[in-house]
């Protein structure tokens, strides 16, 4: 545990993470920024930012941030469950979200509401905005609270720490219950129940297996194929802890690989220190991307690496920033990326090379504790 139970209230601990305060603090940002933003309220319904801003873990949520004060709505099914996650004021709705969101911006006389145009459907808010007085208008705002979340608090990193270490665990004990014959779907069950048994309370995305030639593959799914004596497999697998995300991919061979294996796997390995090594407060992401390719390009192989060298996570698994060629953003400290960088070859296979590292004052730490040798099973 973490927190520091004899500081926490008995019941924040009881919980198991982050206190009120924190939601409440990050509530206060929002709410400091609506006046520069011409806005009297902010509505935000996605999910994850949701939790971020209430501490809300259940699926059906929104919350209305204003100067002062936020409500949070929530249908009859989540009544104990809200009373025990958020803080602020809490309406129950008795029938759709939208009525009672709608009756609130009418009752306080709200002018200007934000919302999250990426996060929302259509049919959601033609309704809202069917509901609301004609003197209130809906104003998009996009990524406003995906850019407070790039910066994580110590115990959001605390988390992404515990879930880094969960996720290498559960690797290390399904690839020594792999037998021969195991199938890619096995092996990817093994590693979801694993992560489970350890404390996840679900892979952050659909665990990859690829095994062979498939490994080009770079977002396969697991088929019922059985690992093969001289073939490759890519392992790329997260866990989701107290909300949480990791990410990591390695490498396995079944046998003894051959020089073609062994180059590629390098210049791999050697792009993912290069693009590490560049991680520091300050520097470009495009930067960090350029130096993973410089290495790749060294060993002909720049063209074999279709996508971006990295990604930030949390309580998303893919959350700003992108590491990537055109990306125009910059590192901070506290933020946690990951650094991905692989080749992918028609009839060969494919090698990728993945750690969650997170950005400190000199540079990063890489929180991934899983070997980086290619393993032989
Ligand atoms: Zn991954
Ligand atoms: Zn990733």
């Amino acid at each position: 545990m973490a927190i520091n139970s004899h500081k926490a209230p008995q019941r924040e601990a009881a919980r198991g993470g982050l206190n009120h305060d924190e939601f409440w603090e990050r509530r206060q940002i929002v709410a400091a920024d609506l006046a520069n933003r011409k806005l009297d309220a902010f509505l935000v319904s996605f999910s994850a930012n949701l939790r971020y801003l209430s501490g809300f873990t259940g699926s059906n949520g929104s919350l209305l941030v204003l100067p002062g004060r936020a409500i949070f709505f929530t249908d009859p099914r989540y009544q104990i469950q809200a009373g025990q996650e958020v803080s602020c004021q809490v309406k129950i709705a008795k029938g759709p979200l939208v009525e009672d969101i709608a009756a609130a911006i009418a009752r306080l006389r709200l002018r200007r509401i934000g919302y999250e145009p990426a996060r929302m459907t259509c049919d959601w808010l033609d309704s809202l905005r069917s509901k609301i007085p004609a003197r209130a208008s809906l104003e998009p705002v996009n990524g406003w609270i995906e850019q407070l979340r790039m910066i994580k608090s110590p115990q959001e990193l605390e988390r992404i720490r515990r879930s880094v270490e969960t996720n290498s665990r559960a690797f290390e004990q399904a690839v020594k219950r792999m037998r021969a014959g195991a199938t890619e779907k096995d092996l990817a069950a093994e590693l979801e129940y694993r992560m489970r048994r350890l404390g996840a309370e679900k892979p952050a995305f659909e665990t990859i297996v690829a095994s062979g030639e498939r490994s080009a593959l770079p977002h396969a799914q697991p088929t019922v194929a059985s690992l093969k004596p001289g073939g490759l497999v890519v392992v790329d697998m997260g866990a989701f802890q107290d909300g949480y995300a990791s990410d990591m991919t390695r490498m396995l061979f079944l046998g003894s690989p051959g020089p073609k294996v062994r180059r590629t796997y390098r210049a791999v390995l050697e792009a993912q220190a290069a693009a590490i090594q560049a991680v520091r407060p300050g520097v470009s992401t495009a930067h960090v991307d350029r130096q993973a390719r410089k290495v790749l390009d060294s060993f002909g192989l720049e063209k074999a690496f279709v996508h971006s060298t990295g990604h930030g996570l949390g309580l998303e698994i893919h959350e700003p920033p992108r590491i990537g060629k055109k990306d125009k953003g910059r590192l901070e400290t506290g933020m946690a990326i990951t650094i991905e960088p692989g080749v992918y070859l028609e009839g060969f296979g494919g090698i990728r090379i993945e750690d969650t590292v997170v950005v400190t004052a000199n540079g990063c730490e890489i929180l991934t504790p899983t070997s980086k040798d290619l393993r032989l099973v």
